[in-house]
């Protein structure tokens, strides 16, 4: 992959709806579109975590316009992983509805084990027709069987994410997120890279990721979010209505 890969679509944001994010949706649009990005994807905390946005929100949310200051909104949300049967906190009535699905470990909403436990987990996961993202799966304090689970992501069409907050909130990530890019580069299993961003001014930030991307010689062709009309496709393939 050439040098300064640029990555057009932010496939993970988060909105003040939580108090622990600072952007209105406008804000992150328009913070967003001054790094570059085309596209932007709302993907709030889903219920079961403390501070997350309220079920209403991911009802209302399809009542958005389509664009907003010319840049393409997708409305999804970020799933909390409750167990290792790998069920979330959404039902598959608001799931069917959403753009775009992330799937996560967040430690308030899942009892950590073993790693044998959470490479079940995301197995089961994987089985979710509706999840198209694993989430920041690079988290230290989650590891799981990296061969096994992303062989399986490729199998099943979801996207493993490289989550650039992780570089800066999740210690040890660095190591981690770059063993799991080499692993989906050898298997061939596509990837998206999301800011995860908690403030506007960082909606379209991927420095660490991207370069770590381009340390590696990631394949572009395995990147989804690199324009909106590959998302878009991507998304399309596996039964979105975008
Ligand atoms: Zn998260
Ligand atoms: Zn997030």
């Amino acid at each position: 992959m050439s040098k300064n890969i640029k990555i057009l679509v932010d496939t993970h944001t988060h909105t003040n709806c939580s108090d622990h994010a600072f952007g209105s949706l406008c804000e992150n649009i328009h913070y967003g579109k001054q790094n570059g990005m085309q596209m932007v994807c709302m993907t709030n905390h889903a219920p079961a975590i403390p501070d997350s946005a309220h079920i209403w929100h991911f009802i209302t949310m399809h009542e958005l316009p389509d664009y907003i200051e010319g840049v393409r909104l997708l409305c999804g949300c970020e799933a909390n992983i409750l167990n290792k049967d790998g069920n979330i906190d959404m039902t598959e009535e608001h799931l069917r509805k959403m753009d775009v699905v992330i799937a996560s470990i967040h430690r308030p909403c899942y009892e950590s084990r073993e790693l044998a436990d959470h490479t079940e987990t995301w197995l089961n996961v994987i089985e979710n027709p509706y999840v198209n993202i694993l989430g920041h799966s690079g988290n230290p304090l989650f590891p799981y069987d990296k061969d096994v689970v992303i062989r399986a992501a490729k199998e099943k069409n979801k996207c493993i994410e490289i989550n650039n907050h992780s570089y800066s909130v999740r210690e040890g990530s660095r190591e981690n997120c770059r063993a799991i890019a080499e692993k989906c580069k050898e298997l061939g299993c596509r990837i998206v890279v999301g800011s995860d961003a908690h403030t506007p001014f960082d909606v379209g930030s991927f420095g660490k990721a991207a370069e770590m991307l381009e340390e590696i010689d990631f394949p572009e062709e395995l990147i989804m979010n690199t324009t909106p009309e590959k998302f878009l496709s991507y998304l399309r393939s596996v039964g979105r209505d975008v």
